[in-house]
């Protein structure tokens, strides 16, 4: 099983970053490894050390110190988290570490001893004084703004929006909560502040992350806080109904389904609100007794049920979702269950994992490994179903128009966008490949879909749209 597919990782962006900087300047490179949540984190540590004068490179010669956020969900990621550091060191000589790896210095400091520091998940201030310690900070109050909308990794016209931290839940073949801790949500009125921020710095679309975000605020005992010229309850709900006033799209990623979920999906029907009809739900499985094997919450839902409920009150309601093939103990009777699923709940987006044991997880200890072939197998036989579905409602939106959010216009002037039922990274796109001259990176614009391939759309712009 892998989480971070390769075009999440965020070190690729970083040609993106303002490289301007004076001479005697203290420089920092960062190499982000891992989940969007993990991109938040390295955007708070460049924006703080923006803030205190520090350049920011975008190579490693041009860095006094370079800071590689790791990875440590997978052993795969773990290696691969070695490996950039290894490269950092050879590349520059003078690494911080910091990160999911970073809850196991000794792990790191077995293979690369020469590592000026380690810091655990979240340990923004400790990052902080490790830098300071490795490369003094020099401001320069004259030059060194904070920009209005902190350092984003992420392209200006979207951005991630990270609500809380950690995870009550414990699925055996996840080691998130024993890294990241429990639930801790930040206060509602501090992630609308920034969220307004972000949107008054040009961002047309947020994208709220956190590992449970349906659980969000429980561990505040759902709060009030003020907000504008009234309150705000730590609560999905209400931050969704206040983030869809702030005039751009807001998406919600890893949403379980509870029943308050339920109350979301008006929300996203009323066209008034900026929450967009799209619910990514890692559902993980479908036969009951897998999930109890993985301890999944929300297990015993009757998600097909649920889902059928949603689409009733909001019909253009996207679903995407994750699964894992080949969890121990799957039987092919399981792994059927879950195909005859899927064609019931006809979801508009899906991944899927072949489940693979990471140290520490309490999956590892359960009987009947499933074979590597046996997942491959099934893997393939998942994916093209996901395939047929997914081609067959795309085609039902030939002819549609679509609201879409430009994403990159190339030197041919086509245009890349996305609709309001595709998450950048993750999902599909549509392509405009005529009458482009006048678009902007950002822009939202209404078209007419003409064509439709197995993931992604292509449309044109109609007069006056
Ligand atoms: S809900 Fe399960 S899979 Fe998700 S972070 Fe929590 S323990 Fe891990």
């Amino acid at each position: 099983m892998t989480q971070n597919p390769p075009d999440l990782r965020p070190d690729l962006a970083r040609p993106r970053l303002d490289d301007t900087r004076r001479s005697d300047q203290p420089t920092i490179g960062m190499v982000s490894l891992g989940c969007p949540k993990a991109l938040v984190d390295s955007e708070r540590i460049l924006t703080r050390l923006r803030a205190e004068g520090y350049g920011i490179s975008a190579d490693y010669s041009g860095a006094d110190a370079v800071i590689v956020n790791t990875c440590g969900f997978l052993d795969s990621a773990k290696a691969e988290s070695l490996e950039a550091i290894g490269e950092a060191l050879a590349e520059n000589g003078r690494v911080i570490v910091t990160g999911c790896l970073g809850a196991e210095p000794a792990y790191i400091t077995g293979t690369h001893p020469r590592v000026l520091a380690v810091t655990g998940p979240h340990q923004y201030e400790q990052v902080l004084d490790a830098v300071h310690a490795a490369v003094p900070p020099a401001p320069d109050p004259f030059v060194d703004l904070l920009p209005a909308s902190g350092v984003k990794l992420t392209p200006r016209h979207y951005s991630y929006l990270k609500i809380s931290e950690g995870c009550n839940h414990k699925c055996k073949f996840c080691i998130i909560p024993d890294m990241r801790g429990r639930l801790q949500s930040r206060p509602a009125h501090a992630v609308l502040r920034e969220a307004e921020k972000l949107v008054e710095g040009g961002v047309r679309e947020l994208l709220v992350i956190s590992q449970d975000t349906s659980a969000y605020g429980l561990d505040r005992r759902h709060d009030s806080l003020p907000w504008k010229d009234g309150e705000v309850r730590s609560h999905i709900l209400d931050l969704s109904r206040e983030l869809g006033r702030l005039g751009a799209w807001v998406r919600l990623h890893y949403v379980y389904p509870y029943p308050h979920v339920r109350e979301l999906i008006p929300l996203m029907a009323d066209p008034e609100n900026g929450l967009l009809p799209y619910l990514d739900i890692p559902f993980q499985h479908a036969h009951p007794d897998t999930l109890k094997r993985m301890a999944r919450p929300a297990a015993a839902a009757r998600t097909l049920d649920e889902i059928a409920a949603w689409r009733a009150a909001c019909p253009d309601l996207a679903l995407r979702s994750t699964f894992i093939v080949g969890y121990p103990g799957e039987t092919e009777a399981e792994f059927q269950t879950l195909l005859d699923w899927l064609d019931e709940a006809q979801l508009d987006r899906v991944g899927c994992f072949t489940y693979e044991n990471v140290a520490g997880a309490r999956s590892n200890d359960l009987p009947g490994q499933v074979p590597e072939e046996v997942k491959q197998e099934r893997w393939q036989r998942f994916m093209e179903k996901a395939q047929a579905i997914s081609a067959e409602k795309l085609a039902a939106k030939v002819g549609t128009f679509q609201d879409v959010i430009v994403d990159d216009i190339d030197g041919e002037g086509i245009a890349t966008c996305r609709t309001r039922a595709d998450a950048p990274e993750i999902d599909g796109c549509l392509f405009i490949d005529a009458d482009t001259a006048d678009l902007s990176v950002g822009d939202i614009v209404t078209v007419e879909v003409d064509e439709a391939g197995d993931y992604d759309l292509w449309g044109r712009r109609r007069a006056g749209l």
